[in-house]
């Protein structure tokens, strides 16, 4: 292992609370399996405090940042340049300080995308329906509009949606094939009698509603990719129900571990070792289920 010294390079996640994020244990592990001089912890910063948590990564030099909720819509502001993705998307979730400039990106979408790639899954030319519109589906169906053949958003609430979709042609162009609808049974019906790709970005299922699901068992089918990014429980029962019909399924650790990779390769130009950092978060996610 590494040892600290005063020339070791600082990460850091930022967000509300980030007590029991995997975030720390992926990426050390990460810096640990390729030798690097790096380390990354993880701070809570409060709204009222984030500009000034935003100096304090320029005034002690931190290398590299994680953005998480609420803070990634609101520390744009504070940014010295925004990659391509991060100002099309709006929003930020990596930060690298290049000698005292920051430069936010959205490593999100990307996370979604390589989290499919690597389970075998080519979204191109491919059927998506994708539900939910918040932050997370924001930043994963900008990404996937550049593949997809088709792609349908269902949320509940209905604007929010459509407002998705109207960014997603203005920033594209209009010829980008993706439709918002009201997220209910009668249209996931619908929808996924001849979709490719499922996606669930709405948090049902997530703990303590884990009984919960968004998609009947009679509306999956054998041939459905079905990708939760719900990660807690790591098996959701949408994955569990469409594992038990033979559908193949990505959970949301896969895209957490990717969209992570993503901001370690921005930090060190290295490949990030992507089976070392999902061994880690297993490790302790077995862990934290032993001790419940
Ligand atoms: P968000 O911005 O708050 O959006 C939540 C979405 O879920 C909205 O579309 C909301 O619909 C919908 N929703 C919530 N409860 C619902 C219900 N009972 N019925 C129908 N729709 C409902 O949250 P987010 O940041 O996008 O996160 C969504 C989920 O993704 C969370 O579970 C989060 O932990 C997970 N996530 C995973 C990763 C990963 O790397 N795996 C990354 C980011 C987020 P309305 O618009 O109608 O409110």
């Amino acid at each position: 292992m590494v040892s600290i010294s005063g020339k070791t390079k600082v990460c850091a996640l930022i967000g509300y609370p980030v007590d029991h994020s995997l975030s720390p244990i992926i990426q050390n592990a990460s810096f640990r399996h390729l030798g690097l001089d790096y380390v990354y912890v993880a701070f809570n910063v409060q709204p009222e405090e984030l500009k000034g948590a935003i100096l304090g990564v320029k005034s002690l030099g931190i290398y590299g940042l994680n953005v998480t909720m609420p803070h990634k819509i609101s520390v744009i502001q504070y940014l010295d340049e925004l990659d391509d993705d991060a100002r099309r998307v709006g929003s930020v979730n990596t930060i690298l300080n290049l000698n005292g400039k920051l430069i936010g990106y959205t490593t999100d979408g990307i996370g979604a995308l390589n989290a499919l790639k690597y389970a075998g899954v080519d979204p191109s030319g491919k059927k998506i329906v994708i539900l939910g519109a918040g932050g997370a589906s924001r930043s994963i169906s900008f990404t996937l509009a550049e593949w997809a053949y088709e792609i349908v958003i269902l949320n509940r609430t209905l604007e929010r949606a459509i407002s998705l979709i109207n960014d997603i042609k203005g920033a594209l162009g209009a010829e980008i094939n993706i439709r918002a609808s009201q997220f209910n049974d009668e249209n996931l019906k619908v929808e996924l009698k001849d979709a490719d790709i499922l996606i669930n970005a709405t948090s049902i299922g997530m703990k303590p509603e884990e009984t919960e699901t968004p998609v009947k068992r009679e509306f999956l089918r054998k041939d459905l990719v079905v990708f939760d990014i719900v990660y807690d429980p790591l098996e959701t029962r949408l994955l569990r129900e469409a594992k038990t019909i033979g559908a193949k399924t990505i959970d949301g650790l896969s895209m957490l571990i990717h969209q992570g990779a993503a901001s370690f390769e921005i930090w060190t130009g290295f490949r990030a070792p992507i089976e070392v950092m999902r061994e880690a978060a297993l490790k302790k996610i077995r862990e934290g289920e032993e001790n419940r």
